[in-house]
């Protein structure tokens, strides 16, 4: 069962990057690949490395060890997350936790907007109890959260570094981007290919808002689980 980690008394999401798992990326090559030129490392894993056309960053996956970095996510569970519908809070399966097959998003730093239907994120899915506990428990979730229902989403893109394509340096992202990462579109081909991507992105379809997260929690079915605290 997946376990929701604590850190000197403080909870810590799936998606949060500790300092075992800093390591930078390797550096990357110019690879002239089916469809076209584009970033590559030397010693590609196509099964690991590229999704959807996508290079992604490496990075280490040792979870609890060392000190959480609550700034950042990790690349790699983020992505995990959202193909998976796996929960950013504990890390649990998602899916067939609610009544009617939906699934719950929950997005802070919003000055109590609504999720729009339509609307991308970075934001892998949540339980209805995670997400009672993570607005509990997490600073930048009290100054503000929208919740919503959603019926589904789709892979949208990604947000990553930008390189460029003749000295293979990387660029800075758009001024104000979170993380200084610049979003793609998976419809956009030749961008992707000079992009290291870093997370991957939805879309929001079926977008019905949540405001009682509590009641949610009641009305969910009797096979949901509940997270083990450890
Ligand atoms: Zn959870």
């Amino acid at each position: 069962m997946p376990k929701t980690f604590y850190w000197r008394g403080v909870l810590v999401p799936f998606i949060t990057p500790w300092s075992a798992e800093a390591a930078p990326s390797p550096p990357v090559v110019v690879r002239h690949g089916i469809g076209g030129t584009g970033l590559g490392y030397p010693d590609e894993d196509p099964r690991a490395d590229r999704w959807n056309d996508a290079l992604w960053a490496r990075l280490p996956a040792t979870r609890g060890v060392g000190v959480p970095n609550f700034a950042g996510i990790h690349a790699l569970r983020q992505r995990q997350a959202m193909r998976r519908e796996l929960c950013q809070v504990c890390g649990g399966p998602t899916f067939g936790t609610l009544p009617d097959e939906r699934t719950l998003y929950l997005l802070g730093a919003r000055d109590s907007d609504p999720i729009r239907e339509g609307e991308t994120t970075q934001a892998p899915p949540v339980h209805a109890d995670c997400a009672r506990l993570a607005i509990r428990e997490c600073p930048h979730l009290r100054r503000g959260w929208a919740a919503a229902l959603v019926q589904y989403a789709p892979a949208w893109g990604v947000a990553g570094i930008p390189y460029d394509p003749k000295t293979l340096t990387a660029l800075p992202g758009p001024a104000g981007a979170p993380d200084g990462l610049v979003e793609v579109p998976y419809t956009d081909e030749a961008r992707m290919r000079w992009v290291l991507a870093a997370r991957e992105i939805v879309r929001l379809h079926g977008v019905q808002a949540v405001t009682d997260l509590a009641a949610l929690s009641e009305a969910c079915t009797t096979t949901h689980w509940r997270p083990s605290v450890h």
